[in-house]
Formats: structure tokens, sequence, C-alpha cells
């Protein structure tokens, strides 16, 4: 057990548990992906999903892409963390690699949606979970918009999910507003207790 961490300082985080969730298209990919650039020794969990891969995304590295009879067999070999329907797919954490990587010391991050959170809040009582919300919902659907990844359809269904998701934010550890996306950098990197 590492020692707890409060919601604005920490000691380095080895061997802990962060979670970052929000609404789709608030920018959780993206702030990850420069946090992991300037952090390397915070390993990121590659979760498996049925939805079929975007354009770019590669298997193993954004995520494992599995069939619907895939993702089953892994749920019923006990072989997640958690896993939640989100948008008409299934998604789930991979848990050996989870472990693995706390034993060995390493902070480890989840950026899962808000169902999966809840689960790893039981399994992971410890854990130090981040909900990242968006300045507006205006400005959260035209982030959706903008990345052009997503059909009509899929947009309007995490557009959906996106007004339940921002209900929950009091059940966090510690809330972000991305509003502006280097001061958002920065405070993440305050509650993870990695500098500044
Ligand atoms: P999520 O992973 O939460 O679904 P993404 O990281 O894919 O969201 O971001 C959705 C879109 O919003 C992307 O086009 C990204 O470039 C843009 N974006 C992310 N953060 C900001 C920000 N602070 N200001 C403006 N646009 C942003
Ligand atoms: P996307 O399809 O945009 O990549 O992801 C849709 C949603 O699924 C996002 O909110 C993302 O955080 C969430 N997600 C990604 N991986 C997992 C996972 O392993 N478990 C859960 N519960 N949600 C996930």
């Amino acid at each position: 057990m590492v020692g707890a961490v409060m919601a604005t300082s920490a000691a380095a985080p080895a061997g802990r548990l962060f979670l970052i969730t929000g609404p789709s298209g608030v920018g959780k990919g993206t702030l990850v992906a420069a946090l992991l650039q300037r952090h390397p020794q915070i390993w990121l969990s590659i979760s498996a999903t049925t939805r079929a891969p975007r354009s770019g995304e590669v298997d193993a590295q954004h995520y494992f892409f599995l069939s619907r009879e895939g993702f089953d067999a892994t749920v019923a070999a006990g072989g997640l963390l958690e896993w939640a329907e989100f948008a008409g797919n299934a998604y789930g954490t991979p848990r050996q690699p989870v472990e693995q990587h706390l034993a060995e010391g390493r902070p480890v991050l989840l950026e899962i949606e808000l169902e999966g959170a809840r689960q790893v809040r039981r399994s992971f009582p410890a854990g130090f979970q981040i909900f990242v919300k968006p300045p507006s919902f205006e400005e959260l659907e035209r982030r959706i918009r903008g990345r052009g990844t997503d059909s009509e359809e899929a947009i309007a269904r995490r557009l959906e999910r996106a007004r339940v998701e921002l209900e929950a934010e009091a059940e966090f550890d510690a809330v972000l507003v991305n509003a502006d996306l280097d001061q958002a950098l920065l405070e993440l990197e305050q509650l993870m207790g990695l500098g500044g």
C-alpha cells in the first residue's frame, strides 16, 4: 500500500493507481498523451473494446480491438478489472498488466468512462480519480464534432451520455476543467503529485 495522496499535492506517485474520466470529447486523450510525453514513467493501461478502429488507430497500441465474442470470452475468464457498455460498444481494462505494473511500483493510469470508474473505485479504493469537465456543454459538442471521427448517430449518443456523466463530478477525488489545454495539463500534474 502506498501512502495517501491529497487532492492538491503528493509524493512521487510510484505504484499508485490514477484514473481519469469525463465525457467523450472533453480532451482526456489529448491531456493523457501530453502527460505521458512529459512523464514516461507513467504506465497507461490499454483497454479492450468492441468498437471499430478509427482511422490511424493501431491494435494493441490504442486499444485491443476485439470481436463481441472475444470480448465476452475475456469477461467470462475474469480477464477484465472492469468493463462497461458505452455508446453501443463494450470497453474494459485488462486486469493482469495493471496488477503487474502496480506490483513493479509504476504509477498506473486508466482513462475510462463513468461506470468503469465506479467499479475501479470499489476494487481500488486507494486509487486517485480525476473527473475532467468541459468549460461548457456547447464547447464539448464543438470538440466532439471538431475531432471529426464520429458519425452523427455516434455524436448524438455520446452527447446524451455526456449529460449523465456530467452529473457525477461530485463522486470524484478532484475535478479538472479543461478550458485552456496547457493550464489543464499543469493542474493535472499537480493533482498527480508530478511537479511544480
Ligand atoms: P476524449 O479523449 O475526452 O474523447 P479528445 O482528447 O479526443 O477527447 O479531444 C476531443 C477534441 O477536443 C480533439 O479534437 C482535441 O484536439 C480537442 N481538445 C482537447 N482539449 C482541448 C482544449 N483544452 N481546448 C480546445 N480543444 C481541445
Ligand atoms: P472512445 O470510443 O472515444 O475511444 O471511448 C469512449 C469512452 O470509453 C471514453 O469515455 C473512454 O474513456 C471510455 N473507455 C476507454 N477504455 C475504457 C475501458 O477500458 N473501460 C471503460 N469502462 N471505459 C473505457
